[in-house]
């Protein structure tokens, strides 16, 4: 089957860009392997009209309207793309597409500190994003434990502080200078440099943070600022531009230094929430039907 348009990955970006797509009558299909980041949430927030929705249903909503307007759907991971003529093959386990151009919405990984008891809470009271779920857990006593991305730890830290006035941040292995101190103090948030054991929980709840040497500060609620790594093996394997921190830079539409290939949501843009994702989808789709509209003007022409 050819396709004007492969997008992989079926999260907000990709589906979002699908149904653009499949509204302009192009053969579009989304190949997913349903392993979407906020799978472990309970409820999504911050996306307009849709407050409170579990995620899959976000996601199932989604996939029944590109469906709806003739857009299909794959179960199936890429495994690897080859350009040919007029476009690319795209390689899956258990299929093989030929399209005319692509959009990879692949997002990323949350690798988060190692620490005992983290990932079971991760998504429920173990957090990353206030924008997300702070107001869900405003006034509750808060840990911001640190990691190895510094200046996403160091920034939650004094945010978090927003949502609740009892945040204690536990820097986790992080040697912080005199100013950055002073700095947590004026927000009034405590230190606590003892070394982590793990986090405690009791009842499918976080009940604190247990330290190294048996103490256990009680806490509700815990931040943490993960290292976002952005599943964009695909994208590097066709030689897309890399900016100074490694990531695939894009243009505004999302359009990669790769003809016909776009990328958009949290595969090139991590702080990217849902509706930011599906957005950035929504926009690389209209700049794939008009690159596909030159295209077809271009063959027109040509003959005759
Ligand atoms: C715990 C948690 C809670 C969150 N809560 C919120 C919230 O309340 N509100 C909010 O706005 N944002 C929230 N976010 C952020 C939100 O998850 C992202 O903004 C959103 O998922 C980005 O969408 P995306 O389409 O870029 O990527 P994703 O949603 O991650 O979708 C990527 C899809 O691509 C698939 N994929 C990857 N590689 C391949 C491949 N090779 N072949 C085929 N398919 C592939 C994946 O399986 C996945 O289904 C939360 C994040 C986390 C971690």
């Amino acid at each position: 089957m050819q396709y004007d348009v492969v997008v992989i990955g079926g999260g907000a970006a990709g589906l979002s860009a699908a149904t653009v797509l499949a509204r302009a009558r192009r053969a579009v299909v989304v190949v997913d392997a349903g392993e979407p980041r906020n799978a472990p949430a309970r409820h999504t927030h911050g996306f307009l009209s849709r407050d409170g929705v579990e995620p899959a249903q976000l996601l199932a909503d989604g996939r029944a309207e590109m469906i709806g307007y003739g857009g299909q759907l794959l179960a199936d991971r890429v495994t690897g793309i080859e350009r040919c003529e007029g476009g690319f093959v795209v390689h899956a386990q258990d299929s093989m597409l030929s399209t005319r151009a692509i959009l990879v919405a692949t997002g990323l990984r949350d690798i988060l500190p190692p620490i005992a008891g983290l990932r079971a809470q991760w998504g429920i009271d173990v957090l990353h994003c206030p924008y997300c779920h702070g107001y869900e857990v405003r006034d509750t006593s808060i840990a911001v434990v640190g990691g190895d991305n510094r200046p996403f730890t160091l920034h939650q830290a004094a945010l978090v502080r927003q949502w609740s006035a009892d945040v204690i941040f536990f820097p986790n292995g992080i040697e912080l200078t005199e100013q950055e101190r002073r700095a947590l103090a004026a927000r009034s948030i405590r230190i606590d440099s003892e070394a982590i054991a793990q986090i405690s929980v009791r009842a499918g709840r976080v009940r604190g943070i247990e330290l190294e040497n048996g103490r256990l500060v009680p806490r509700q609620t815990v931040f943490v600022g993960p290292t976002f790594v952005p599943c964009d093996e695909l994208l590097k394997d066709l030689g897309c531009t890399l900016g100074d921190n490694s990531w695939v830079t894009v243009d505004p539409t999302g359009h990669t230094t790769v003809a016909g290939v776009w990328a958009a949501g949290n595969v090139v843009d991590s702080p990217a929430q849902l509706i930011g994702a599906a957005a950035a989808g929504s926009r690389a789709a209209i700049a794939i039907n008009h690159y596909l509209l030159a295209q077809d003007i271009e063959q027109a022409l040509a003959h005759g």
